[in-house]
Order: structure tokens, then sequence, then C-alpha cells
């Protein structure tokens, strides 16, 4: 089996231990990955804590690394690719693309400018607003797309001039420990360290004092943990956490136009993504020609390893997942739901689920009102538009969403009336990292990418220069 290594202050670190990884595509373990002790855990924070002091000093080093980085990740993308695939699942020209984002993240943060801000200049007063690094940061990331949210976290944490102790999921850590290693000589020790556990690893990185910020990406329910344990010492969260996305056809929209851009959201990633659309409203007067049009596409996919050649669409990351949307799909049959293309796992190896559409649903099913996180889509007619913005913003989640139209106008001012983060009108998952994304509700705190997502990483310092003779009281 390869080896994989922690990177700690610069160093490749075995770990004692260690835990499997297993392939979602063969259900078998194919790699061990380090299972960081306690005492590896403070080495890393004590090594981010040490590298800060100069690390924050050197804006133009820090600008220099970030791009040698994104350089040496893409002459690496082929391989990283493979083994992100291998472990997480999906398509290797996705992984490929998944790899690719770390290093346009890293250089559109290289290349950010975060000027200091002059809000007065009098004769009374000169007074500035500048941008400070926090310190060791943690950035903790899930098993859906374990390398391009890392450096969502990475390349804005970085520029700020903060250290970081990364820790990916236990499903997918083997591309960001490879990842560690290949950049171990970018970056000065310290500044970059990465380590790998199961659950209680995050729990104990998010509660460590000498951690300034916790910037975390996962399920609501973990994510709500960390807000307690950040919460003891004050330290700053930003939370990118579960979705449950509404897309919404008008009448008057293109139906094969909104069938591909839905359905594509939706599956990419065998729907495993935070932002994909998992709930669909469509006007009475197109919903027939909408579900036929889903369902054409649900049949034409090719289900496979994605490291095959022609595969389309991968399998679910884990057991645990494949086994909740199986549940989430049976349980709406059996409350009435009526399946219509997919509808089942996949006999054999592997953690497959056939893409599934499903009509005869209602708001109350838990398919509908919870976050499915997988290739199950359900499809709800709606006869009256303000009735299904109400529904639309029954949900506790908000985190994107859309609405699909043959008129822009129209669809922005049903956009504006949507509790998300962000909602497309005639797309859906479109993010660049010059865009803030966050959610609102249970969907998160906080936002990330842009400059938005720079400052998340900083607190804000005043330097107020009072030059009238005397204080200003007397
Ligand atoms: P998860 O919450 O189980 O795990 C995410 C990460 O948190 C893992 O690294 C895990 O080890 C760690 N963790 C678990 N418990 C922790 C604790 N108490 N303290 C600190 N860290 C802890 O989530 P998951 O199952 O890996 O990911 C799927 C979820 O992530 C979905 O709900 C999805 O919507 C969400 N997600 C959100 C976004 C977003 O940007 N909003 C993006 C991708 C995924």
């Amino acid at each position: 089996m390869p080896d994989f290594d922690m990177t700690i202050g610069g160093e490749r670190v075995a770990g004692r231990e260690s835990f499997d990884v297993v392939n979602p595509a063969t259900g078998q373990v194919f790699a061990a990955a380090p299972d960081c002790s306690d005492a590896d855990l403070e080495r890393a924070v004590s090594a981010a804590r040490t590298a800060f002091a100069q690390w924050r000093t050197d804006e133009r080093g820090r600008r220099e690394a970030m791009r040698e980085a994104a350089a040496r990740i893409e002459s690496h993308a082929r391989d990283l690719a493979t083994l992100l695939t291998k472990e997480q699942g999906k398509p290797v020209r996705e992984a490929m693309g998944e790899v690719l984002q770390a290093s346009e993240w890293l250089r559109h943060y290289a290349d950010m400018e975060s000027p200091t801000e002059v809000l007065a200049d009098s004769a009374h007063a000169r007074i500035e607003l500048s941008r400070r690094p926090l310190g060791p940061v943690a950035a903790i990331t899930p098993w859906n797309a374990p390398v391009g949210l890392a450096f969502w976290k990475l390349a804005p944490a970085l520029r700020a001039g903060n250290t970081v102790v990364l820790k990916p999921s236990p499903y997918t850590p083997l591309t960001t420990l490879r990842i560690g290693e290949l950049l171990a000589d970018v970056f000065p020790p310290g500044v970059l360290n990465v380590i790998s556990g199961r659950d209680p690893l995050g729990a104990k990185l998010s509660s460590h004092p000498a951690i300034r910020k916790v910037s975390f990406t996962g399920s609501t329910a973990s994510g709500r943990k960390v807000a307690i344990a950040a919460a003891e010492d004050l330290k700053r969260v930003t939370l990118e956490l579960g979705g449950n996305d509404p897309a919404i056809v008008l009448e008057d929209a293109d139906v094969e136009t909104a069938a591909a851009g839905i359905f594509g959201s939706a599956m990419t990633n065998v729907g495993q993504i935070c932002v994909a659309v998992k709930r669909t409203y469509v006007a009475r007067a197109v919903y027939d020609d909408m579900l036929a049009a889903l369902s054409e596409r649900a049949k034409s996919v090719r289900l496979g390893n994605g490291l095959d050649e022609g595969v389309t669409h991968g399998p679910l990351n884990n057991r645990p997942q494949l086994d909740r949307v199986t549940d989430l799909v049976a349980s709406a049959v059996d409350a009435g739901a009526r399946v219509v293309a997919g509808g089942a796992t996949v006999e054999g190896p592997g953690y497959f689920h056939a893409p599934t559409i499903l009509t005869d649903v209602t708001d109350e099913m838990p398919i509908v009102s919870e976050e499915q996180f997988g290739p199950a889509l359900p499809v709800l007619p709606y006869d009256d538009l303000d009735d299904v913005v109400a529904r639309v913003n029954a949900s506790p989640f908000g985190l994107g969403s859309s609405v699909w139209t043959g008129d822009v106008e129209r669809g922005g001012d049903i956009a504006r009336r949507i509790e998300a983060g962000t909602t497309w009108v005639n797309c859906h998952l479109y993010l660049l990292p010059s865009l803030p994304f966050g959610g609102v509700k249970w969907s998160g705190l906080g936002v990330e990418n842009g400059v938005w997502g720079l400052h998340e990483f900083t607190d804000m310092h005043v330097l107020h220069q009072n030059l009238l003779p005397g204080n200003a009281w007397s």
C-alpha cells in the first residue's frame, strides 16, 4: 500500500497508528492514513504558532510561495486527480478540475490586494483601517470535495498572513496529505501543517486554545459542535454547512435548458455537493415535460468507476451515505412517491446508486425537507408562485437556490424574495474565487471567497492619530 504522511513543521510524520481508506468504486481498502496522536496535534499547532511570527511580516514572500505552490500542484495534477478519484469516487475529469481549482484559488489570492484604508484625513485626525492576521487557524474539510474546499480556506488564510493546521475528512484524507508533502518545501516550516484522523481529532483541533479561528466545511450537526467549542475562548469561525437548495422552474422556462442545468447541478458528484439542487418546484404547465426531460437525462448517465473512460457518474463516497440515500428513497416510496428513473442501489461491489427522479412527493417527506446529499431528486408541481416562495423559504437551510425562466428580470424579482446565500437565475452551482459564497440560517455563518473571504481571516485594526493639540476632549 502506498505511504501517506502528515506534514508537521515542514517534516513528514508517519504517526504511530493508522486507519484504512476505502475506494468507494470497489468497496475495498486501498490505503492507510496516519491517525494523528495528541502529541502530533500539539506539535502541529505549536509549529503553526512558531511560524506565524515571521510569516505574518513577509507579504511578498507569501505571494511568491503561494504562486510556487500553485505551480507545484499543477505539475502533479494528474497523479493527484487519480488519487482523488480513488478515495472520493468522482470521475477523474472532475477530480482534475477540483485539483486545478487549488492552483486557481492560490493565484487569485496571491494577486489580491488588501490595502490599508484611510477613513479620515483632515486637519483634526488621520484614521486608518488595516487588517491583521489572526494567528494559527484550523481548516477542517468534508469528503465531497476535499481538495477544492481546502484551498477555499488555505488561499485566503495564508495570503492574510495566518498559519494553518489542515484536517481533511477521514473518508478522503489522502490527496490532502499528498499535497501537504508536495508543498513541504514551498512554505516555511510550520506555515502549512496537514494532519489526519477521525472526527474527534477535528473536535480537539477546534477547541485547542492556540487556534484563533476555525474555518469549517461540513454538516450542520458538526458545525454546531464547532461553534460551541469555539465559543469557549471566542475563536473566530466560518461555518459552511449543509443545504437543501430549491430550483423553481417558471412556466415560461425553456424546458430542455432548465432540465440540463438542474440535472447537471443536482447530479454532479452524484449529488454530493452542498450547493447542488436538492428539490425542484415546477410550474404545473411545464411539469410533465420537465419530469420527462429530467428522467431521460437520469437514464442516460454512465455510472461506474471514475477511473474508467466514458464514465459520467461515480459511486457515493461511503457506505453510510449510500444507506442514507437508499433509506430516503425507500421512505418516500413507502409514503406514496413514484420513481420515474433510477430508484435503487446497483448490485455488485462499490457504493453505487442510480440517479433517481421522484414524483408524487410532498414537502413533508424527508427526501424534500432534509438534505439528501445524493443522486435522488424530488420534483414537485406548483400552481401559485407566492405559495412556492413561501414553501422554499420554510426550510431551515439557506445555501443556494435558483429560478429558471425566459424572463431574467422576472427571475431576478423572485430571486430577491428567496432566503439563501446565493440565488442564481438560469444557472446553479456557478462559483468563482472572486464571489462571496456562504449560507444563511442553518447553512452557515460567514462567507468564503472574494475579498470577503480574505477578511474572514483577519481582525480589523483602527489607527486613530489625533492631530489637534491636546486630546479631543480638552
Ligand atoms: P461532517 O460534518 O461529518 O465532517 C466534516 C469534517 O468535520 C470532517 O473532517 C470531520 O472529521 C470533521 N468533524 C466531525 N465532527 C467534528 C467536530 N465535532 N468538531 C470538528 N470537526 C469535526 O460532514 P461530511 O459528512 O464530511 O460532509 C458532508 C456535509 O458537508 C454535507 O452536509 C454538506 O452539505 C456539507 N458541505 C457544505 C459545504 C458548504 O460550503 N456549505 C461544502 C461541502 C459540503
